[in-house]
Order: structure tokens, then sequence, then C-alpha cells
């Protein structure tokens, strides 16, 4: 049976993007047969309060996309917060470092940035490795100053895969991620250890979600190899733009839910949603059942969709 799922970050309210990935992960597993978890990554629980985690199920809900398990509806796999799933990616965390793969880095967040380290075309650097080789020695005396963070050491390799939707990527981990958190220097978990334990022992058996995330697709493959742990099949969709080509953000209050709810019914932003991700040849109103049968991947754009002016 297809498992799919949104796992949404909550620090802000919903906008279109977001619904848009929803939209599409709900279709992808439907069209399947399957059906769809909710779980809610809010490991930075500061930036991630209760109250909107309790909104966006109220949006989902509102559009038609409500989750078949998981967010507040608990289930087989609960807890679905990742607040509250510390002590199992614990025991993931501790096989990594019982393979040796794990060292404290004592790096701050100025030293990642500095010159030296080359950056990634998605802005993120690409850690140096500067803290691989401390001795026991350094280590103790580096602890004293400041706790660390942990990475994981990757190996010189290709990973390739097949993007359900756009198709075939490889990166080579050394060279294009470099060795990558696993644990925060105050303790949480880090989303690529997170999202690998959580999508695995859910049951995911496919995950939907946003191009930026592609990048981290090579890490997390490792981590499910390494971990033993069996991978979903990836679809990245192209982000959705603003007219003006700006990426939208949590902070865009012109595209946020409460906007939209005030000014549309849930089948009118729904059908304007599949209108621009290629589903149908026009924004008439629609019900996401209504989608289902004649949804396919190959409808949808690979590359970023910009909203035409006036659409919503
Ligand atoms: N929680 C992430 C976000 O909201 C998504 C993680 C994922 O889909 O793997 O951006």
């Amino acid at each position: 049976m297809t498992v799919g799922r949104y796992a949404p970050s909550p620090s802000g309210r919903m906008h279109l993007g977001n619904l848009c990935c929803c939209l599409l992960a709900w279709l992808s597993a439907k069209s399947k047969g399957g059906r769809v978890l909710l779980r809610i990554e809010d490991l930075d629980a500061a930036r991630c309060p209760r109250r909107f985690a309790g909104l966006l199920e109220q949006d989902l809900a509102w559009l038609g996309l409500s989750a078949d398990e998981g967010g507040s509806r608990g289930g087989a796999h609960a807890p679905y917060y990742q607040s509250e799933r510390s002590e199992i990616y614990r025991h993931f965390y501790d096989i990594l470092a019982a393979k040796g793969l794990l060292y404290p880095c004592f790096c701050s967040r100025s030293q990642l940035h500095a010159a030296s380290a080359p950056h990634r075309s998605d802005g993120q650097v690409v850690y140096p490795g500067t803290c691989r080789g401390l001795t026991a020695a350094q280590i103790a005396e580096k602890s004293r100053q400041r706790a660390p963070a942990w990475r994981v050491r990757v190996p010189d390799e290709d990973i390739a895969f097949t993007d359900g939707h756009l198709g075939f990527a490889r990166e080579n981990l050394a060279r294009d991620c470099g060795d990558f958190y696993v644990r925060r220097a105050d303790g949480v978990f880090a989303y690529q250890l997170a999202v690998v334990v959580d999508d695995a022992l859910m049951g995911v058996t496919e995950v939907v979600r946003g191009a930026d995330l592609l990048s981290s697709t090579p890490r997390q493959l490792w981590l499910y190899r390494t971990l033993a742990l069996p991978a979903p099949q990836f679809y990245h969709l192209p982000l959705l733009l603003a007219p003006d080509g700006r990426r939208l953000s949590k902070r865009d209050g012109d595209v946020s839910l409460e906007r939209l709810q005030a000014r549309y019914t849930p089948q009118e932003v729904v059908g304007r949603l599949a209108f621009v991700c290629g589903l149908q040849n026009t924004p008439a109103p629609r019900a996401p059942e209504d989608l289902i049968d004649s949804f396919r991947w190959d409808k949808v754009p690979q590359t970023d969709i910009c909203l035409p002016e006036g659409l919503f």
C-alpha cells in the first residue's frame, strides 16, 4: 500500500507553496489507492508552537486534504510530533556512533561561513572537515569551552537516484555535501536524521516535497542504507514563485491561508493550484477527489512555477 506524508514544520501559517505540496502529496498517494499521514516536524519546538500545528490541520481539513493518520488524530505510529520522538532518534544516533561514524564539531556558525568553505548551489556550506581529525586531548580541551554539535562522517562516494518527477540525480557525498550534522549542540537531533528515521518507521513509501530539498536526498539515502532502513521513492516538486519571481515564504502575507480563506472557497483554491500545476486546463473550482483519476506526475512542470498575476 502506498503511504505518502505531509511533513510540515509549522513555524507559521501555511502558504501556497506548502498547500501545493500537500495537494500533490495527497493526489500522488490517492491516485495509487494509498493513504497519507501527517507528521509535525517541530524539532525546533520553540520555533514551531503547537497552535500552528493545530491551524495547519484546520487548513488541511478546510481544503479537503485531511491526513488519514497522524497529527492530533494519532495512529499506529504515534507520536507524530518530532519534538516527542527524541528517544527514537537517540537509538539510531547510537547506531551511527557505534559504527564510529560520529565526531564532535566545535565550529561556530561564523567559522563555517568563513571565506574558505565552498558554497553549494543551494546556499549551504560544504563542511571542510575542520573537526574531523581532532585528537581525544583536543576534544577534551575544546569541550571545556563549548558543547559540540555532532557530525556524521560521509564517504567519498557518489549517490545516484531517480527522482519520480525530476529524473536522474547524482551527488558525491564528500565533495558536494560534506560531513553533516545529526545533532545540534543543544542536544536536539537534526532534520536529516529525524526525517529518515521517521519516514522509515512510519512506513512511508513515497515522499513528495519541494525541490529545495532535492540536495538533501543523497545524504538521506546514504543514512537509510547505513541504518539498514527501507528508503521511500522521492518526488521533488518545482517551487512556486510569486508573480514577480520571488520565492514564497511564510512571511509573505499576500498568499497566506488567512487571506485565501477570506477570498475563495476551498474548491477555488484547489482548482487554481491544479491549474498552475498542469493538472487541469483552466482554473475552474475543483474538489481534490475530482483530480485523483486524471492525476499523473508527467503533467506537472519540472521547472519553477511562477504564479500568474492576479490568479490568487
Ligand atoms: N519539514 C520540512 C519542511 O517543512 C520538510 C521535510 C521533508 O519533506 O523532508 O520544509
